[in-house]
């Protein structure tokens, strides 16, 4: 399936791997809905994806600054990029947070941080998007999650709760409009190279940790199956990661 003149929303497009996926998904000629929390980012990489000099095409990018935690926020985002976008395709709920420590450690705010970004907003994202879908009986909605969404981790209890839950949401939506027109997918994986857990890129070899764009590639390969076929859940891992 081609994504030119598509339009994705992409959450967490700040840095990370969200950005990797917005700009390969702007090689693809896909517009895009670019929502984090930094203001700033999002309007360069918006400026720098909405380049042709840059993406080889011209699309349509823009930032649209939100705290995905704050459900009143969260629906005026929505609205603003109907606003601007009028329909959209794709959405990807890749926007997310964890904290690499004892359970005992994390306070009853950084519970809601991960509960709030992780699980509820995709959920909220996905209630406020799927009407479109579901009118016009096409859509993807692609979630990250992680291979703890399958797996138990010490010092990651709460995280791997969200991401558990995420599977669940994913897993139960898919099988509710499958029949409808709607893919909906799963990607679990490892660890990557982003900042995620305050972790500094570049700081891991490349076979302990999966590289953004190398990982924004299957995402591509997740929105771009052929019609009748689609990717329920994936894993990826580095080949030297032990899990
Ligand atoms: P990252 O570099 O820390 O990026 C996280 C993104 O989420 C940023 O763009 C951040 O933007 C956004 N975000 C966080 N809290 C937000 C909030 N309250 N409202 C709006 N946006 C928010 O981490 P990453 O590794 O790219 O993470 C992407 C996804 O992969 C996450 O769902 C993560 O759980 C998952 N994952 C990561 C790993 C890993 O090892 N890195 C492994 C498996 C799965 P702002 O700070 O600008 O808001």
């Amino acid at each position: 399936m081609s994504l030119t003149n598509k339009t994705a929303v992409v959450t967490g497009a700040s840095k990370g791997l969200g950005r990797a996926i917005a700009k390969r998904l702007a090689q693809e000629g896909c517009n895009l809905a670019l929502v984090a929390r930094s203001a700033e980012a999002l309007s360069q990489l918006a400026d720098e994806l909405a380049t042709p000099l840059t993406t080889g095409s011209g699309i349509k990018a823009q930032g649209f600054a939100c705290d995905l935690s704050c459900t009143e926020s969260l629906f005026k985002c929505v609205d603003q990029i109907k606003g601007t976008f009028g329909s959209v395709d794709i959405l990807i709920n890749n926007a997310g947070t964890g904290f690499y420590k004892p359970f005992i450690d994390h306070s009853p705010a950084e519970h809601d941080a991960i509960i709030d970004v992780n699980i509820k907003a995709a959920i909220h994202l996905t209630y406020a998007l799927l009407p479109q879908m579901l009118e016009k009986q096409q859509g993807q909605i692609i979630n990250i999650a992680s291979d703890l969404s399958t797996r138990p981790l010490a010092n990651m209890a709460v995280y791997a709760a969200s991401k558990f839950a995420l599977r669940g949401f994913s897993l139960s939506l898919l099988k509710e409009v499958k029949n409808q027109g709607i893919k909906v997918s799963l990607l679990n994986p490892g660890i990557i190279d982003t900042c995620f857990n305050n972790n500094t890129p570049g700081n891991q070899p490349a076979q302990q940790a999966l590289q953004p764009d190398a990982l924004a590639e299957t995402v591509l390969q997740l929105l771009t199956q052929p019609q009748f076929q689609l990717i329920d859940e994936l894993t990826v891992h580095p080949q030297l990661q032990d899990f």
